[in-house]
């Protein structure tokens, strides 16, 4: 049984499947490989269309797939709601801005007329996440596929009833079969759909350890990769900082997803004289966190995915307070049979624990006290990670200096980092390369073609 759904709030297993024998990957591959072709000649018109009826079927079944996404993976239905509106909102977008963005692009040569025609790739594997199980998936193939590519999927092991949902509102949206298959395979038979030939792409959302592998894999076939993986954002905050309106925001953050965002705020940098301020203000906010059924809309902490993560979540907690980090609330499991990690604080977090060097994939802050803006964007500079990371200052323009300074692909001023279909995102150093969303997204997966003619 390679794949079971399991519900994070209760430990009940949901269903099961098993992964798919080399005859069924081979039909799968065969399928996509026919509809290929057809599907990069149908006109960019009617492919705009069909993700726009997508966009509408998402927002009419979103209580349906809301629920499926709570009940595999645990987030709060609050959010699931707002994923699945997101991905409505990511597919509006390409439809709309897809005959812009892949419109040629004329350039002055020595020939008569040059330009460059923005032409599909071919077939690309999405290796995809459980913590954001649509999202990931919506906002790689609706660049993807309007472009004309078609795309297998790989989804994490804990959300196949997800990837399945996900290629059934692509096929009701009228996405011809093949297009878009969902293939139930294991993390090792992915090495073979990355080596066929009728492959060109892979894209992997996911750890550093699984972009590692997967590049390496890639790179032995010549594949072109884009790997968003995994972060350890720094929150800045100044001593000038509006702490009434910073640290709700950094709860947020730290919070959303019962903790398990890429781009969630995992390092708090905090000036030492508002530190102590800071620290009790955020304590306050999360002892006001309700943990309980996801499903029940007053809840506000959800679990995390499985029983696993919890374990090693609380494996890294202890060893950073082995080596002086100090709990200031939580930093335990919550008994009962769900995988509930109580919302947690570890102050004095510095350079060498595991609070600091890793991501910490749960509901835990980890504070790391500074004396001055030199020391905090050094401290925010020191991680083997640059996906996202904020500065917050009443003083605009200085902290618009540090955020400049940030070696991450992603740097927001008095704002909660998020993605935006219209901004592009990415991280550089271990969390990855190339970029998703925008135009900047659209370009990962077609061939820039010069065309020259005398
Ligand atoms: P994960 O364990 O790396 O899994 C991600 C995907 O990779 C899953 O589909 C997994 O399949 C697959 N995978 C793992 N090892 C593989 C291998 N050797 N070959 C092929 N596929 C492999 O990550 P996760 O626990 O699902 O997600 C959490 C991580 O994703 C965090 O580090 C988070 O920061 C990162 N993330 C990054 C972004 C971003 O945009 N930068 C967004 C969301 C999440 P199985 O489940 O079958 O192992």
């Amino acid at each position: 049984m390679a794949f079971e759904s399991v519900n994070p709030a209760t430990g009940q297993s949901l269903k099961t499947f098993s992964a798919w024998d080399k005859g069924t990957i081979e039909e799968a591959l065969q399928q996509v490989q026919e509809s290929r072709f057809v599907w990069a000649t149908r006109p960019l018109s009617e492919r705009c269309r069909l993700l726009g009826v997508v966009a509408r079927q998402l927002r009419e079944r979103k209580e349906d797939l809301a629920r499926v996404i709570t009940l595999e993976m645990g987030k709060l239905v609050t959010e699931a709601r707002a994923e699945i509106e997101k991905c409505a909102w990511v597919c509006e977008y390409y439809a709309e801005q897809a005959p812009r963005f892949l419109a040629d692009e004329v350039v002055e040569s020595d020939a008569g007329r040059s330009y460059v025609a923005l032409q599909p790739l071919g077939t690309v594997l999405a290796i995809m996440p459980w913590n954001f199980p649509f999202w990931q998936v919506f906002r790689f193939c609706a660049p993807a596929l309007v472009a004309g590519n078609t795309a297998l999927l790989k989804h994490a092991s804990n959300v196949p009833q997800c990837a399945l949902a996900i290629e059934q509102t692509l096929l009701e949206a009228g996405f011809p079969h093949g297009v878009f298959r969902t293939l139930l395979v294991t993390s090792a038979q992915a090495a073979e759909v990355i080596a066929d030939p009728r492959v060109q792409g892979v894209t992997l959302t996911g750890s550093e350890a699984a972009g590692r592998k997967v590049a390496e894999c890639a790179g032995q076939h010549l594949k072109k990769t884009v790997l968003e993986l995994g972060g350890a954002d720094p929150f800045i905050v100044l001593a000038d900082a509006d702490l009434e309106q910073t640290v709700p925001v950094a709860v947020q953050s730290r919070f959303v997803n019962g903790g398990q965002s890429c781009i969630a705020a995992k390092r708090f940098i905090v000036m030492e004289k508002v530190a102590d301020e800071f620290v009790a203000r955020f304590q306050t906010s999360l002892e006001a966190l309700r943990p309980g059924d996801p499903l029940d809309e007053q809840t506000t902490l959800a679990p995390l995915a499985r029983l696993d993560l919890r374990e090693e979540l609380h494996r890294q907690v202890k060893a950073s307070i082995e080596q002086g980090a100090v709990a200031v609330t939580g930093c335990h499991p919550l008994a009962g049979p769900g995988a509930y990690y109580a919302p947690s604080i570890l102050d004095r977090v510095q350079p060498g624990m595991p609070a600091f060097e890793e991501e910490l994939f749960g509901p835990v802050a980890a504070i790391i006290r500074v004396a001055d803006e030199v020391e905090a964007v050094a401290l925010a500079n020191a991680s083997r990670y640059g996906l996202g990371g904020s500065v917050w200052s009443r003083d605009v323009p200085r902290a618009e200096a540090l955020a400049l300074q940030l070696q991450c692909g992603a740097a927001f001023v008095n704002g909660l980092v998020k993605s935006d279909p219209r901004l592009p995102f990415g991280g550089v150093k271990c969390s990855g390369y190339g970029r998703e969303l925008s135009w900047h997204g659209m370009r990962e997966f077609v061939n820039q073609k010069t065309v020259w003619i005398k």
